[in-house]
């Protein structure tokens, strides 16, 4: 039987080490933290369960919704699940009827408040052309060069598409990927109307799959070591894989982040190049500001966005979780807010939220969590290595690796499932 040492126990690994276990294969998991799920995961701040950061998943997350329920998560308890609506603090609105995909986008846009009749006009002319074009473009520019090619307005750009780009790419668009934004438009808009769901956590993030995941490898006799860092791999001479003193495996599936992947293959010297292409990588952070108020605070709307300014979104995590009061506000991207202070940039949260509650009091009680490397700065024509590596036996899992996707728990959990498929060759069955 096979022996697999997945190295990283966030959404990747773990995903990785599900479909072995499932199949059959020996599989231990190496978590160098004392919790599973790394940059979606479940923290503890002065007694409070909360998350590392805000996160959001849409119905397009085809893999990492069918991972979850392979588990045993019950997603449609731990998930709020909003048919595409989104509000932003400025007065625009834009809220899916029930028709079929991508119809029901259209008619979002065509019903959309806040935008003038040709500004809607313009947006669904350039969705009408990433459709023709199959959602491909002759050569990968900045999502903002693509925007003024198809003369969006300012309204539709800073109301839509720029709220769009910055959540799904934590990139700007002066910088982003205008190849990937069309695919996650096309995964979205396109095909079953449930994909454009939103899907806003109502559990924390470590049972909203690690927590599962971790127990159902356990029961196929995996294991899952936490506070297991992994300092070096080698190769023994006989095909296996050493990794610290656990024994020998047929195979490695390294799951870090890709600052630590390169720290590992670099020792091995066929993967130089490689090691020098992840270190290449660049990042973008994620600012989650936690407010609690008096219980009785509530927003408009579970999620509002913002228009303008150091806030992006704003979650209601009493609607969502049952914690009164708690706010979560997220600003994605680099920007002015990174120089702001944590202080200052509460400040500059509590003020936006005051735009969309009347008489907010004094939040009791504030924390802020920046992730500096949330996720790779998802660029245009960037190179992003595959799961397979020059040395056989030695895979990558981790939202970085080559898909279609930016850095997202879909890409980390799909690469998972490919490199799972590489090292053992399994699948994962059928749902
Ligand atoms: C604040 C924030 C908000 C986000 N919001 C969203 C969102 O709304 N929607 C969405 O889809 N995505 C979101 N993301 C992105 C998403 O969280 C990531 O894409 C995903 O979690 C990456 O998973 P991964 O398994 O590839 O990598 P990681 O989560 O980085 O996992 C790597 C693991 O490897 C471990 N490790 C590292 N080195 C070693 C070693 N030497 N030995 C053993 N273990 C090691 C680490 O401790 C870590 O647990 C967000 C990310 C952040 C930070």
């Amino acid at each position: 039987m096979n022996r697999v040492a997945v190295i990283g126990g966030g959404w990747a690994g773990l995903a990785a080490a599900v479909v072995l276990a499932e199949s059959g294969t020996r599989v231990q998991v190496f978590e160098a933290a004392r919790q599973l799920g790394g940059r979606a995961r479940r923290v503890e701040v002065e007694g409070r369960a909360l998350d590392n950061g805000q996160h959001i998943l849409v119905g397009a997350y085809r893999d990492t919704l069918r991972l979850m329920r392979r588990v045993g998560v019950d997603v449609d308890r731990a998930m709020l699940r909003l048919p595409l609506e989104l509000r932003l603090a400025g007065g625009f609105r834009m809220r899916a009827p029930r028709w079929p995909a991508p119809l029901h986008l259209a008619g979002a846009l065509a019903g959309a408040r806040g935008l003038a009749f040709g500004e809607k006009w313009a947006a669904l002319r350039f969705m009408r052309s990433l459709r023709r074009s199959g959602y491909r473009l002759a050569a990968d520019v900045a999502v903002a060069d693509l925007l003024a090619r198809h003369r969006q307005p300012e309204a539709v750009r800073a109301r839509l598409w720029e709220p769009l780009c910055v959540a799904a790419l934590n990139t700007p668009s002066r910088a982003a990927s205008a190849q990937v934004f069309a695919n996650v438009l096309r995964d979205t808009f396109e095909g079953d109307r449930s994909a454009s769901d939103l899907l806003l956590p109502r559990a924390d993030l470590g049972a909203l799959f690690p927590d599962a995941a971790a127990a159902f490898i356990r029961e196929r006799a995996g294991v899952v070591a936490l506070g297991e860092p992994v300092r070096t791999i080698a190769r023994a001479g006989d095909g296996f894989w050493t990794v610290e003193n656990a024994g020998q495996f047929d195979a490695v599936i390294v799951a870090c982040a890709p600052q630590h992947a390169a720290a590992l293959v670099g020792n091995l010297e066929p993967l130089a190049p490689l090691a020098a292409q992840l270190s290449a990588l660049r990042f973008e952070p994620i600012y989650t500001c936690y407010l609690q108020y008096p219980e009785s605070v509530t927003l408009p709307f579970p999620m509002i966005g913002f228009e303008s300014g150091a806030v992006h979104w704003a979650f209601d995590r009493g609607a969502l979780s049952g914690h009164s009061g708690l706010v979560a506000a997220v600003t994605s991207a680099s920007g002015p807010h990174e120089d702001a202070g944590h202080a200052a940039f509460t400040r500059l949260v509590h003020d936006a939220l005051r735009t969309v509650v009347p008489d907010l009091p004094s939040p009791r009680w504030a924390r802020v969590i920046a992730e500096r490397r949330a996720t790779f700065a998802c660029t245009p024509g960037l190179h992003r290595p595959a799961n397979e590596t020059a040395v056989s036996g030695l895979l990558l899992a981790g939202d970085y690796t080559a898909s279609d996707y930016p850095g997202t728990l879909e890409s980390a959990v799909r690469s998972g499932i490919r490199a799972a498929a590489l090292a053992a060759d399994v699948e994962l069955t059928p749902a």
